[in-house]
């Protein structure tokens, strides 16, 4: 190992005591014996209620905080995000019912996502969520159902902008895209959005996710402003709510660091009083996933075997890609690279050494950790993924060569 090998960013959101990883004030051992197996993912709510204090003390009161539920919609952990956030953003007609179910008020939860079914529409209508419109076809849609049930849907326009998030871990704007109506119709449906009598919300700009340089992100808020300042000329009535967008990243790989939100927050309160001038009452909303919820979250699985080969130490464990499919590179990345990963009950260790942490799945995708130095792990001992409160379970193959479902626990 040289020294000048990039690290992963501290990952001391989560206490350690006796060399053991503490969650939720308990010795992750004990965790693991009261829920009686393992792999299994845990979330920390005081971590998440400090992410987003710290977050709405950093940006400007006004701005409303939205959670995106395709990050992590286990039941407790959207009855406790009800209770923190000011509205939900859902993909899904099932994700709509895990919103409903936590107690966030409807009128709060948007819709957004290509090709939601009618179904879907007519659920989330009935419900008084906002519809994200994505394309011409679902506003059609929309009208028909509001037609049949003679019901007021309320719409905003998901804008496939004409700028991308720059350097994100996914792109969702600018240029050719699936999402939202290219900006350069939008003012045609505008006009037929008023024509139609729809109750008109606003918009919807998505640029990207997974950012962690503050610069780009400034620059996308700005640019999406802009846009939305544009097209509010073409509004049917009163632009209630502009949501920006996110994209707010979190450190998963050596060399990442923290995102740091003065440049974001300092550039959107400059950026207040010219919006206050053009659109006195609207909501300036801001969504975000990965970054509310993904630092709050561990994966713990178990070793089950050590073994050597030519000259590299593997740790077999029992959980693996099928639950965890992000932590193995599978699930967007180009270049695998390593998640943080510790021995969860010898953090520091007495001996460290080299090791490749590798699922139980009879594949060479299913790698959890690759040549990462950790404590000397012994058959037993828990391994743990950081940064796993986000897009672990749920986006996750669990069918995939018919092991166990992990177990899910908010602590
Ligand atoms: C996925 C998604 C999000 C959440 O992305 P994160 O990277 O988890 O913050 C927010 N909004 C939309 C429209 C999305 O598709």
């Amino acid at each position: 190992m040289s020294a000048t090998r990039p690290l992963h960013a501290p990952m001391d959101q989560f206490a350690v005591k006796d060399d053991c990883l503490h969650i939720g004030g308990m010795a992750l051992t004990e965790l693991a014996r009261r829920i009686g197996r393992t792999p299994f993912y845990a979330y920390d709510r005081s971590i998440i209620d400090r992410t987003i204090t710290e977050l709405r003390a950093a940006l400007p009161a006004e701005i409303s905080l939205h959670y995106a539920i395709k990050a992590n919609p286990m039941p407790a952990l959207l009855n406790h995000m009800a209770t923190l956030v000011d509205g939900f953003d859902i993909a899904s007609a099932g994700e709509l019912r895990a919103a409903l179910a936590s107690g966030m008020s409807a009128h709060t939860i948007s819709f957004a996502g290509p090709g939601k079914s009618v179904a879907e529409l007519e659920a989330a209508i009935t419900a008084g969520v906002t519809i994200n419109l994505e394309s011409e076809t679902e506003f059609e849609r929309v009208i028909a159902i509001a037609a049949r049930g003679a019901m007021h849907p309320r719409v905003a326009v998901r804008v496939n902008p004409d700028f991308e998030l720059k350097s994100s871990g996914m792109k969702m704007g600018g240029g050719a895209r699936a999402f939202g109506v290219d900006a350069a119709r939008v003012p045609a449906l505008l006009t037929r959005i008023g024509q139609a009598g729809l109750h008109f919300r606003g918009f919807h700009i998505y640029a990207g996710s997974q950012n962690l340089r503050a610069e780009a992100i400034v620059e996308a808020q700005d640019l999406a402003l802009d846009l939305a300042l544009r097209l509010s000329a073409h509004a049917p009535g009163e632009v209630e709510t502009i949501n920006i967008g996110g994209g707010f990243g979190i450190p998963y790989f050596p060399g990442e660091q923290r995102l740091d939100l003065t440049p974001i927050a300092d550039n959107l309160r400059t950026c207040l009083p010219a919006l206050r001038e053009r659109l006195p009452g609207v909501e300036l909303i801001i969504e975000l996933g990965r970054y509310l919820v993904g630092e709050a979250g561990i994966y713990v699985a178990e070793v089950i075997d050590r073994k050597e080969s030519h000259g590299q130490i593997f740790l077999i464990t029992n959980g693996g890609m099928h639950h965890h499919l992000a932590a193995s590179g599978n699930f967007g990345q180009v270049i695998r690279k390593n998640y943080p990963v510790i021995i969860g009950n010898r953090v520091h260790g007495t001996t460290r050494e080299i090791a490749n942490v590798i699922g139980p799945l009879c594949t060479p995708l299913d790698v959890l950790a690759s040549q990462m130095e950790m404590a000397r792990a012994e058959i037993g001992d828990l391994i743990v993924v950081f940064q796993s409160g986000a897009y672990g379970y749920t986006a996750s193959p669990t069918r995939f060569l018919g092991h166990p479902e992990p177990v899910e626990i908010l602590v």
